[in-house]
């Protein structure tokens, strides 16, 4: 049986990996603030926690109760997707909002990597462990005005690449940057004041020229990616070059 945690399921990508999953035939749970729930109702298979990210206090409580251990507790293979996240504060420094930081740095970095020490300590002995860390190609180079994005993201490199070092024969753990994707957050990053983000054109060229990729290609890419020989064999990657994968 596999089981798979997904944040930010609610809508973009993570909606596209809960879809794809539940297709696939393993059980999702869904954690972001909205639901991810489709207009026809419920979806078999999908239990969803209803959580701010932004709030590492509420996510430690959850955390430290039974509820993770429990619902882990028959799994063979669990899977773990931290896809929920932000771009916002989008400016210089002179303009962000210290407290927006904050809240980005938690939904971006602490709550993907509370969560990957909490599942791994909550899954059923010999139960194999895979985790995603969705990153970007912004913590790989600097954007201006994106300095709290690029600086999460390529903390969640770096956190994969040391955690892959863990003497722990479970786990396999990669840090992916997913490409671009037509997605509520690139329209977030069209809405912004090009004074904010001088890059901003080329965004909005991408959605003109039709390149941003669609959720479910992604999450398809992704999923064949984390379910294959091949996955955790480079800590940090990125999906538009990875070669085929072998089931
Ligand atoms: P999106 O459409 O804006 O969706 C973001 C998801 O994250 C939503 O489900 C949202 O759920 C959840 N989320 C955000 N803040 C949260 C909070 N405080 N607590 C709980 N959940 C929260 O973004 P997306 O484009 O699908 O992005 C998914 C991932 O891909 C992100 O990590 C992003 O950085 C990465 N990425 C995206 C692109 C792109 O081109 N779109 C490129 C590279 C990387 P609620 O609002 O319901 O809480």
């Amino acid at each position: 049986m596999i089981k798979a945690i997904v944040t930010g399921h609610s809508k973009g990508l993570g909606a596209a990996l809960a879809a794809d999953l539940l297709e696939r035939g393993a059980q999702v749970l869904g954690i972001a603030r909205a639901s991810g729930q489709s207009a026809e109702g419920p979806s078999a298979g999908l239990t969803e926690l209803s959580l701010d990210l932004a709030d590492s206090a509420a996510l430690a409580f959850w955390l430290a109760g039974d509820t993770l251990r429990d619902w882990l507790a028959d799994a063979a293979t669990v899977l773990l997707i931290n896809n929920a996240g932000t771009v916002q504060p989008v400016g210089p420094l002179a303009v962000q909002d210290p407290a927006e930081v904050g809240r980005a740095v938690a939904v971006n970095v602490a709550a993907p990597l509370m969560l990957a020490a909490a599942v791994v300590q909550a899954m059923p002995a010999g139960a194999a462990c895979r985790i995603v860390h969705v990153s970007s190609g912004a913590g790989r180079n600097a954007y201006p005005g994106w300095s709290v994005y690029c600086a999460t993201k390529a903390a969640l490199d770096l956190h994969a690449s040391a955690a892959a070092q863990d003497d722990n024969a479970n786990l396999r753990i990669v840090s992916l940057a997913p490409g671009v994707i037509d997605t509520d957050m690139q329209g977030q990053i069209r809405a912004t004041p090009i004074a904010h983000f001088p890059l901003r054109q080329r965004f909005d060229a991408l959605k003109q020229s039709g390149e941003l990729a669609a959720p479910p290609r992604v999450a398809r890419q992704l999923l064949d990616f984390m379910l294959s020989k091949d996955f955790g064999r480079d800590p940090v990657a990125d999906l538009r070059q990875l070669k085929a994968v072998r089931k």
